[in-house]
């Protein structure tokens, strides 16, 4: 059983004309959806409260975060890490950020009351956002309640982190926590934001060994990328055996992304997606949560969350996006959107080739080392 999550009050959490994180990705992928798949009816979730925020946030944050959605400007509201030109305040902003919230934990409620083995929330994944900080797009943490939420069932979460920008703000709220095991693939932090990342960040007290990060290359392309993931990913369920998978599947990994240059495309999207269902099926009986996260092409993130939603559900990818949608969007947008959800076949430009794929695959070698001192026995 597949649930599917949605509501139009996503679209309040808007940063502005001109700000990457446009809520139109998510008006158009909406709307290609109902289009594609004539039995189209997420679930309309409700609002995160203040309580289910503050489980992972720090009152004196809430109240910055409520007095600025208010249109209120408390004067130190940069040290929360708001009104900067990547998090700028608005009004209504705070019941913008709980909506979001609310969707992804009415995920993780409907997973763990058995409603769904796979929830797909078309939104939230603000991996970003600290305990009292706001950062790089994301307000409130709505992984974390969601993981919050797990523990709480007792469950063992796997944080499976895709998106190009590493997972810091899940990262730090369960650094020191052995029931969450992170593991975040991102463009390297010398080269990204938030620069965090290592693969010496592995966790702290009792959490270490628990937080994982492949920092990988600029132009690492579909190959390498699954190749590292695939040994990551399969140790990391084999020695943390986890009742639950999160995925936070941001689609700023691709090539058209204009943030980022990991260069991947929507092949390599459905291999990796695909890997996490399989995953899902051998270690947490199904049981798996994907959230939605950067993304600034339109015309990419959108056919990447779509191919997700078919992939879910087992059924077969549409080849052509739909003709009306495109021609709408087409105008709204004033640029061109491809004719099909998966990218053209043929060759991306790969500088480097040997030198990156050397890194690439030492670091996921040293990861391994390191945290095999933790997590396995022999
Ligand atoms: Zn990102």
């Amino acid at each position: 059983m597949v649930q599917v999550i949605y509501h139009p009050e996503y679209l309040s959490y808007d940063f502005g004309a001109g700000h990457p994180f446009s809520p139109l990705r998510l008006a158009m992928l909406a709307e290609l959806l109902e289009e594609l798949d004539p039995q189209w009816s997420p679930l309309a979730p409700p609002q995160a409260s203040r309580e289910d925020v503050a489980a992972v946030h720090a009152e004196r944050y809430l109240r910055r975060v409520e007095a600025a959605g208010r249109g209120e400007r408390p004067r130190d509201l940069l040290e929360y890490g708001l009104g900067t030109s990547d998090t700028p305040v608005f009004k209504g902003m705070e019941e913008a950020a709980r909506w979001l919230v609310g969707g992804t934990l009415e995920a993780a409620r409907v997973l763990t009351a058995g409603r769904a083995r796979r929830v797909l929330q078309l939104g939230g994944g603000l991996h970003h956002a600290q305990f009292d900080r706001a950062s790089g797009f994301c307000v409130y943490n709505d992984l974390a309640v969601a993981i919050h939420h797990f523990l709480a069932a007792g469950m063992r979460v796997l944080y499976l982190d895709v998106d190009v920008h590493h997972g810091d703000g899940v990262q730090w709220l369960f650094y020191k926590d052995p029931r969450v095991l992170t593991l975040s693939l991102h463009e390297s932090g010398r080269y990204l934001f938030p620069g965090t990342g290592g693969v010496f960040e592995i966790g702290q007290g009792v959490g270490t060994g628990y937080s994982w990060n492949l920092p990988l290359e600029p132009y690492t392309g579909d190959e390498c990328y699954l190749d590292v993931f695939e040994q990551a990913f399969s140790k990391a369920l084999a020695w943390f055996l986890p009742d639950v998978i999160l995925v936070q599947a941001g689609a700023d990994a691709h090539f058209l992304d204009p943030l980022a240059d990991l260069t991947l495309t929507t092949r390599a999207y459905e291999q990796i997606f695909g890997r996490v269902l399989a995953g899902a099926g051998q270690y947490t009986d199904g049981r798996v949560v994907f959230t939605l996260g950067g993304g600034y092409s339109f015309d990419a993130s959108v056919r990447v969350w779509a191919l997700l939603y078919f992939l879910l559900h087992d059924r077969k990818i549409p080849n052509n996006i739909s003709e009306t949608w495109r021609r709408r969007w087409q105008e709204r947008l004033g640029r061109e959107l491809s004719p099909a959800l998966h990218d053209p076949e043929g060759p991306l430009p790969a500088p480097r080739k040997p030198e990156i794929e050397r890194y690439n695959r030492g670091n996921v070698q040293r990861l391994l080392d390191v945290a095999s001192k933790y997590l396995t026995a022999d």
